[in-house]
């Protein structure tokens, strides 16, 4: 009888093995678990985590504050030094953990390089926040008075992490939490658990260099809770986490948002978007085709900031969207650990099933659909390639106005600026967007109180690929946190306002008498 060889190899559990072994981490920390982890690239199990019980959950919420306790009494720049050892090791290690990254994701090989980029320049950014921590001094309207600003942190900082920035957003978080005085707990996504298990162990190894100083670190200063939302759930509930960092769909910051509320705990909420991009009459449509093809087909539409929504003006839409379509139709997809691919997987089945329902609602409410179709599913019957798709719509109606986390762009046609900004803004979301044009006024019109009312709006660059020195985050739906540079920091600390009499008299405020 005629054997049938397999068709695939299964070759990134073995490499996934290695990059954890060059990382120093046990193999009993990833085999022998029960949560079983998946690389996208050819669906094949890669690892089998141990995940934390509610007890042990809870037994790190109270280690993280005692940890807290001692923490915040090291002043901020010595803070700062643990987290440039911690960039130093991200730098010495960026090519296995983004190799990780692309393996556990599925992002193409300079995307997961990326990742890990940003994270070290996170870090030089907490390094320097750490001796720019500052309150104001303002004047006050008594006679020999000083009245000051102090900012303190917070506590046990909860980050609660997504699967498509698996390790970044973690490194937004920690990084300016821990120089702000604060212990950290992390609960990665159950999709991306070993990115999370090899950031932790860079923590710890950057831990030792600090220790081996001659400085101390808390025991729980930074813990890893690997587990579903359940764990989470512990987070968001435990009156000792006193931040939350949610970074994830509108449907979880809906579960989650009143349980913080009701607590009174800080939220910061980083939640789904609904992307758009308006091209104008004067657009550089060279230019605009490249920007709209990195920010609707990169990482497979897997970005929080991916374009969704393009409105593209009647005068330019026949030059601009058949080459576009066109581009659609050539790009590489693939195996992201190939040179050249530019679109790997999608995260799982789950969300090629997301895909295909979209897809169906576009076409049932008028839409015609370019691409879109599985691809590759010969080579990778257990993986979800996809065509991305570009859906010339009739209007902004049905799957135009949800997020779908897939490649899935809808084009539409307007004529009129002021009806194109009443429509971009016209979806629940408000997280990225931008406008191509070269017309000054356009563009800071958009860019003004009666434009984008989002929280990242820019010009002649697509919605995605945010830098860290910018505040990054969303309004509406995408839940209003704020996380990496500008001020961010100050949502992880709280601020004392400080008033010293340094006179002999007790003169009140706002002139009130009271003569004992
Ligand atoms: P998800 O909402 O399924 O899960 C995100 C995280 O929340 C996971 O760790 C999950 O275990 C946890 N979680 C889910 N429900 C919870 C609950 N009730 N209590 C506590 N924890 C809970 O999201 P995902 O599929 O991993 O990621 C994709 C989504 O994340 C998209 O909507 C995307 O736009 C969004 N996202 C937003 C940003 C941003 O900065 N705004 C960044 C990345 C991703």
């Amino acid at each position: 009888t005629q054997m049938t060889a397999p068709k695939i190899v299964p070759m990134i559990q073995g490499e996934t093995d290695t990059l954890l072994q060059s990382l120093g981490i046990p193999r009993d920390h990833y085999t022998g678990g029960a949560m079983a982890v998946h690389s996208p690239i050819t669906g094949e199990e890669i690892a089998k985590v141990h995940t934390a019980t509610p007890m042990e959950a809870k037994k790190a919420v109270e280690a993280g504050h005692q940890a807290f306790l001692a923490w915040r009494e090291v002043p901020a720049p010595k803070r700062g030094e643990l987290v440039r050892l911690l960039g130093e090791e991200l730098r010495a290690h960026k090519a296995a953990l983004g190799r990780l990254v692309s393996i556990e994701v599925g992002k193409i090989e300079s995307e997961g390089l990326g990742e890990v980029q940003e994270m070290i320049d996170i870090c030089d950014y907490a390094v320097g926040l750490s001796r720019q921590i500052f309150g104001l001094t303002i004047a006050t309207e008594r006679p020999n008075h000083r009245m000051m600003e102090t900012w303190h942190p917070l506590g046990v900082t909860g980050i609660i992490t997504a699967f498509n920035f698996p390790v970044a957003v973690w490194s937004w978080n920690a990084a300016v939490a821990l120089v702000c005085g604060n212990s950290c707990i992390w609960k990665p996504s159950e999709k991306t658990p070993l990115t999370a298990i090899a950031t932790t162990a860079l923590f710890e190894r950057a831990v030792a260099r600090f220790t081996e100083a001659g400085n101390t670190v808390p025991d729980g200063l930074m813990a890893l809770l690997v587990g579903d939302r359940a764990v989470g759930e512990i987070l968001v509930d435990h009156p000792k986490v006193a931040v939350l960092s949610a970074t994830g769909s509108t449907a979880m910051g809906k579960a989650v948002a009143p349980k913080l509320a009701a607590r009174f705990a800080r939220a910061i909420l980083e939640l789904g978007g609904n992307n758009a991009g308006i091209v104008c009459p004067s657009a550089d449509l060279d230019l605009t085709l490249r920007a709209v093809a990195f920010a609707a087909m990169g990482t497979a539409g897997q970005r929080c900031t991916s374009l969704r929504r393009l409105f593209v003006h009647a005068s330019v839409y026949d030059k601009l969207v058949p080459r576009l379509i066109k581009a659609y139709g050539s790009v590489n997809i693939g195996n992201p650990l190939q040179a050249g691919t530019l679109i790997g997987p999608l995260i799982d089945h789950h969300a090629y099933q997301g895909m295909e329902r979209a897809l169906n609602a576009a076409k049932a409410a008028g839409g015609t659909v370019h691409g879109g179709a599985r691809a590759d599913s010969d080579t990778f019957p257990n993986a979800y390639y996809v065509h991305p798709a570009l859906v010339e719509m009739p209007k902004q109606t049905g799957p135009v106005e949800q997020e779908t986390f897939a490649p899935i762009l809808y084009v539409m046609k307007y004529e009129n600026f002021d009806d194109v900004v009443a429509l971009h803004n016209g979806v629940p979301q408000g997280l990225s967007s931008s406008i191509f044009t070269r017309d000054l006024g356009e563009a800071e019109r958009f860019l003004s109180v009666a434009g984008s009312d989002c929280g990242i709006a820019n010009v002649n660059i697509g919605p995605s690929g945010a830098e860290i020195g910018g505040a990054f985050g969303g309004e509406k739906e995408t839940g209003g946190g704020r996380e990496a540079g500008s001020d961010s920091w100050k949502a992880y600390m709280r601020r004392a306002t400080n008033t010293i009499n340094y006179g002999k008299q007790l003169p009140l405020a706002q002139g009130v008498k009271f003569d004992v």
